[in-house]
């Protein structure tokens, strides 16, 4: 089994015993550490750089330098820019759904296909109705797949949520603002716009979740991204942040054994704040994003 990052970094500490302070060569033996612990999480390589980057330049601050045992600063370091740069410095609100103040409040989920849209629609219906106290209705943009209605009329049922009807015939936008309008009409606290994915990025995909974006104005548009999905997470994203302004994160399958590299590739390229976690296929598999924890498990 590879050493985690912690214990590699002490064997780096060990052999600076005797030697004072960090010096350039010590300094980048342990960045180095840093950044290939980094890589086996699958992190993107422009993430890493960016993070490698940050704590070099923190590393050589006063802090560093001056401390007793350097090597230990430095772990220090590294734990907990890793942590901010997850969104430990956004403070827990980052991970709150906002709601509109004129209801219904619209959440648009983005994504490939295969991600967990769908599961985490059920997962925030639950979530919305239980813990908020809210109304919630969802709706199916997906008209290429009966089936992908059908599993959101399903899930939708399961949790004890409304759920507004639509058929591949019907075109999305003319969806999405049908089911605005029932919403509004029944005084749904919550609509939850659940829409197609494809295998790949695909421009006329874009467009038309760009088109039912621009239709109904969601107060929150949750791209929705595999934990699993490693270094390809950061050209998804990149893909969904042009084309959509997205206003936060779901991370699903993190109850599968990767080490969620994908998280910091995701956050490097949106900046926007990971909001949930999805931890199990179940509907009751949702957690409020966990900064810290999450850094402790890329460095494994
Ligand atoms: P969609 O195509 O993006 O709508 O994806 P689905 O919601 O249909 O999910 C695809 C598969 O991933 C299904 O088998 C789900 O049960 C599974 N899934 C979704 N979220 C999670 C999760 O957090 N953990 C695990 N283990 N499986 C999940």
């Amino acid at each position: 089994m590879l050493d985690n990052l912690t214990q590699r970094l002490a064997k780096v500490v060990k052999t600076m015993r005797g030697e004072a302070r960090l010096t350039e060569a010590n300094t980048a033996e342990m960045l180095r550490e840093v950044r290939m612990a980094l890589l086996e999480a699958d992190v993107a390589l422009p993430a890493v750089r960016e993070f490698i980057a940050r704590v070099k330049e923190k590393a050589l601050g006063e802090e560093v330098i001056s401390s007793l045992s350097p090597g230990q600063a430095l772990v220090g370091v590294v734990q907990r820019e890793l942590a901010a740069i997850m969104g430990a410095d956004l403070g827990p609100e980052a991970a709150q759904i906002s709601f509109a103040q004129q209801p219904p409040a619209i959440i648009l989920m983005a994504g490939l296909q295969g991600v967990g849209k769908t599961t985490t629609v059920g997962k925030l219906a639950k979530y919305l109705k239980e813990q908020k106290k809210k109304k919630v209705l969802t709706v199916s943009a997906d008209v290429y797949r009966p089936a992908a209605i059908a599993q959101l009329q399903s899930v939708t049922a399961q949790v004890g949520a409304d759920f507004f009807p639509s058929t591949a015939q019907d075109k999305p936008v003319e969806i999405a603002l049908a089911a605005l309008d029932w919403a509004k009409k029944h005084y749904h606290d919550v609509l939850i716009i659940d829409t197609a994915g494809r295998l790949g990025i695909d421009e006329a995909m874009m467009q038309e979740i760009a088109a039912v974006h621009g239709a109904v104005k969601p107060i929150e548009t949750l791209f929705v991204v595999d934990a699993m999905l490693g270094q390809d997470a950061i050209n998804t994203a990149k893909a969904f942040n042009d084309a959509l302004p997205l206003t936060g994160i779901v991370l699903t399958k993190l109850d599968g054994d990767s080490r969620g590299g994908a998280a910091l590739s995701v956050r490097h390229i949106t900046g926007k704040p990971i909001k949930f976690a999805g931890v199990s296929e179940k509907l009751d598999g949702l957690e409020a994003f966990d900064p810290t924890r999450m850094a402790n498990r890329v460095l494994g």
